[in-house]
């Protein structure tokens, strides 16, 4: 390979040669195949990921349990070898439970990742492809247009005005200006090589084509960035309020367990038996494991998501998107099909000519068409690229032009792509000696710029205003209109600028494309009406297409709907777009720059918005949105980056889709929260309580730690299947600040919390005073049972359980019964007697404990029925 710092210096060739390939063909795919032996794959140093061993020591790091396990280690030499032993295994048996949890997490969010890995276009046995970006090598073929991150470091071979944002490598902000000539001098600063690309830099306008010179970490950006693909991932506001409380109730019980050791020894117990009952205590309730269980939901709802095509770039978004109100939409792709034909051609001074009529001007239309479209044909004769740009080809072939075989007669001397500020697009071509250019876009953009309309004998002065009136005439039917023009040049002119080359034009007909709107769409704008949301509809469309599309699928009111135009926008003061922004339904023929308006005075009045974005022009708004949502189909680089959802197939109903499963992920973590506190501050309060009642200490540690075990890990995980509610959207989204407490949680978690403490004690008082010797024995199996009682009935947090039903929820009614078994195991199989301290139960014993929790499912059940008769908190 030669010297790197060379590639900038030579001429297209010599790179080309150097490097072994074709700019118009690429590489072989043996070719591929050797290089990336010889180079590795494309992709930086990544930080060292944590393997399945580091994550299971960590669990023994945790303070509480090296302290319980060096009492347990003091309290064997004492005297019971046999509670050491099994304070051990209890230990190990949580650490297998923390470990297999976190390793999920870890699991689940590198498969998304990996979802989300970034992909290049290139061309390869000289054919266009998409490749995942880590198997590019030196000598690759890739393609850029706007919105492309570009993938590895290249030496351009071929440019349209190309422009990159350098700024992740240079930090200067305005894009620059990319070319092909070999550039003179050594010591270039990298911004000044204005013929390579960048890895990391991102294509803002303009199309290139480009080899590879560079890969992983011989790129600027792998020399410069070394850790860059070190990803950590930022806590979610759940998550870290959730640790915050966490570590605030850790505290609290903390001084709790300081409370029970010094009671416990002011009453003459031995020392190290209190100290180990309140280490136990402490390892039981404190809540360390809430955080990791948080985001082991939110990783796993995310992962859900993605199997329903919402791909979640940033955690935080799993967690807040059921608190969207307002969702703002692009039209074409998400509302509609993106399914684009060709169905009405008007050529001015003779309306709706049939298309298949013969003669000029219908000829030069097509060819027209044939010609000015970018349109990439793949190996099998199928098109790729925008469906706007394949409908034109399509109509052209239909006509009967051999596109290809035109293409090839009449190459491409220059072009001004499209863009959607400008609305229109450009491009010139060499025919018998001459130049030709073309003009394609919306009417508004391309009509004033015509002087003459094409007939059938030749250009005549052209009434611009008959033609902008045809034009709406068929918008208003719903068609995408575009208007097509020309203009010849004896050779090409001599300043090549968009204002020399787009005046003067010669009209040659206007194109209505029919883009259906999505079957699914009407139902997903109806959920989001009944959910308290409020879908918006922004486009670049004409108004008229926008309005008869928004009124069929429903977000626009035909009577009442407010829609307004880019140009009208523009004329608002902020203030007055304060005023009317929550009205507008429809926005048409903007450009995406006004798209961050139109956010910020959402967000300004207190709405919560989601946003879609396809475009490099759209990242903007899409990062200033509270969930930015951009196209996985059609969206760029660009967009995808600054977003924190991804719409793997582009779809409206998918973000409705994602909406509903983040109130039922945020629901269910809430649950999961309730139970495992509540679980907590039972055990808690009967251990603290029970001797300040006179009454013997009621449980061993071995039993405190056994309770820990068995109901927080598997019912606590299996609340994550819980399905949605059956209001879940017909209820009014969530304030994204408002306490996770919300809503009577707080209320519950203590006074089940107590009830359950006060049931257990009323077991031990009634038993002890009956003389029955089983009293410890029913007081653990109560204490167990009754939290199942519990989990059965808050699956729900208004709903009755005989409405839910059992088995709406499989993994938790297993659950449930395996924990109840494994509770009646140490209590009636003999060995394990001696070991937890126990005694078989008479039915009629274990009557009683089952009593009790029937009564704390009960009194749940009571709890929601004045929920939902409005008596108890608000309701949801
Ligand atoms: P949305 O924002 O809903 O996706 P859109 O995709 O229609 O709307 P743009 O792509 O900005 O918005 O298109 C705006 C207008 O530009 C279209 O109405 C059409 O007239 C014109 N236009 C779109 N694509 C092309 C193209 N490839 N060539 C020329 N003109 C185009």
């Amino acid at each position: 390979m030669p010297d790197p710092s060379a590639w900038h210096a030579m001429p297209v060739q010599d790179v080309a040669a150097r490097l072994g390939v074709d700019p118009r063909h690429g590489l072989s795919a043996a070719d591929v195949a050797e290089r990336t032996e010889r180079y590795g794959p494309n992709e930086l140093a990544q930080a060292e990921r944590r393997s399945p061993a580091a994550i299971f020591f960590r669990q023994f790091t945790d303070f509480l349990i090296l302290v319980l396990l060096a009492a347990a280690v003091v309290s064997g030499i004492a005297g019971d070898l046999k509670d050491t032993a099994l304070i051990l295994v209890i230990v190990i048996a949580n650490a297998i439970i923390g470990f297999v949890q976190e390793y999920r997490a870890d699991q689940a969010m590198a498969a998304l990742r990996k979802l989300a890995a970034p992909t290049a276009s290139v061309v390869r046995d000289s054919q266009p492809a998409q490749v995942q970006a880590s198997s590019l090598v030196p000598g690759d073929v890739v393609l850029l247009d706007a919105g492309t991150a570009v993938p590895a470091d290249l030496r351009l071979v071929e440019s349209a005005r190309l422009k990159i944002n350098e700024a992740a490598l240079t930090g200067e902000s305005v894009p620059v200006d990319k070319h092909i000539e070999a550039l003179d001098g050594d010591g270039l600063a990298i911004a000044d090589r204005r013929n390579l690309a960048y890895k990391g830099t991102t294509a803002t306008y303009g199309r290139a084509r480009g080899v590879v010179i560079a890969t992983g970490m011989n790129t600027e950006l792998g020399k410069i960035a070394t850790m860059l693909g070190e990803s950590h991932e930022p806590k979610t506001p759940l998550q870290t309020r959730i640790a915050k409380f966490g570590r605030v109730l850790g505290l609290a019980i903390l001084g709790i367990c300081v409370v029970i050791f010094a009671d416990g020894v002011l009453r003459g117990q031995p020392v190290l038996l209190m100290f180990l009952t309140a280490i136990s205590v402490a390892v039981a309730a404190i809540p360390e494991s809430l955080p990791a269980v948080v985001t082991i939901l939110l990783a796993l709802g995310a992962r859900r998501m993605s199997h329903r095509k919402a791909l979640v770039r940033r955690l935080p978004a799993t967690e807040t998107l059921g608190s969207v109100t307002f969702i703002c939409v692009d039209k074409t792709g998400t509302i509609t099909r993106n399914e684009m034909r060709v169905e009405a051609i008007v050529t001015p001074g003779a309306p709706d000519i049939a298309r298949d009529a013969p003669g000029e001007p219908l000829d030069s239309l097509f060819r027209a068409l044939a010609l000015s479209t970018d349109v990439l044909v793949k190996a099998d004769d199928g098109l790729a690229g925008d469906p706007t740009e394949i409908a034109l080809w399509e109509a052209a072939a239909g006509h009967g032009i051999d596109v290809p075989g035109l293409r090839e007669d009449a190459p491409r001397r220059f072009e001004f792509p499209f863009d959607s500020e400008r609305k229109r697009m450009t491009t010139g071509h060499a025919i018998d000696g001459h130049i030709v250019a073309y003009t394609k876009g919306a009417p508004e953009s391309v009509v004033p710029l015509c002087t003459s309309v094409l007939g059938s004998d030749g250009p005549h002065p052209v009434d611009q205003a008959i033609v902008l009136a045809d034009a709406e005439r068929i918008a208003t039917e719903g068609y995408r209109v575009m208007a097509v023009a020309m203009r010849p040049w004896e050779s090409a002119p001599a300043k090549a600028s968009e204002e020399a080359v787009e005046a003067d034009l010669i009209l040659l007909g206007l194109v209505g494309m029919m883009d259906p709107p999505r079957e699914e769409a009407a139902g997903a704008v109806a959920e989001c009406l009944s959910a308290g949301i409020t879908p918006v509809m922004i486009t670049g469309d004409h108004p008229a297409t926008a309005r008869a599309v928004a009124e069929r699928v429903g977000i626009l009111d035909p009577r009442d709907g407010l829609m307004i135009t880019g140009a009208e926008l523009a004329q608002l003061s902020d203030e007055e777009l304060l005023d009317k922004v929550t009205d507008i339904r429809v926005y048409a023929r903007v450009d995406p720059s006004q798209k961050v308006r139109i956010v910020e005075a959402l967000r300004a009045r207190g709405q919560y918005v989601a946003m879609t974005g396809d475009g490099v022009n759209d990242s903007p708004a899409l990062k200033r949105a509270d969930i930015g949502v951009a196209m996985g189909k059609v969206g760029t680089d660009a967009a995808r980056e600054a977003s924190s959802l991804i719409l793997l197939d582009d779809n409206f109903a998918t973000i409705v889709a994602a909406v509903r499963e983040g109130r039922r992920l945020y629901d269910n973590i809430r649950k999961f929260i309730k139970y495992a506190v509540t679980t907590n501050s039972a055990e808690v309060s009967t251990i603290l309580i029970a001797p300040l009642l006179g009454l013997p200490l009621p449980l061993v540690p071995i039993q405190i730690l056994w309770i820990n075990l068995l109901t927080d890990a598997l019912p606590g995980l299996a609340l994550a299947a819980e399905p949605a509610a059956r209001n879940i959207m017909r209820r009014p989204p969530r304030p994204p600040n408002e306490s996770i407490f919300a809503h009577g949680m707080w209320q519950h978690m203590i006074w089940v919390g107590l009830l359950m403490a006060g049931i257990t004690i009323l077991v031990q008082a009634g038993t002890i005073e009956s003389g029955d010797s089983h009293w410890q024995t029913m007081v653990f199996t109560t204490l167990t049972l009754t939290q199942m009682g519990n989990i059965l009935a808050i699956r729900s947090e208004r709903e009755s359980l005989f409405t839910l039903g059992l088995r709406s929820n499989m993994p938790l009614l297993g659950a449930v019964i395996l924990t109840c078994a494994l509770q009646l195991a140490v209590v009636y199989i003999p060995p394990l007697n001696p070991i937890f301290n126990t005694q078989p139960l008479s039915p009629m014993e274990l009557g009683v404990c089952f009593a009790g929790m029937a009564a704390i499912f009960f009194a749940v059940e009571i709890e929601k029925l004045l929920v939902r008769r409005g008596v108890l908190y608000r309701s949801r």
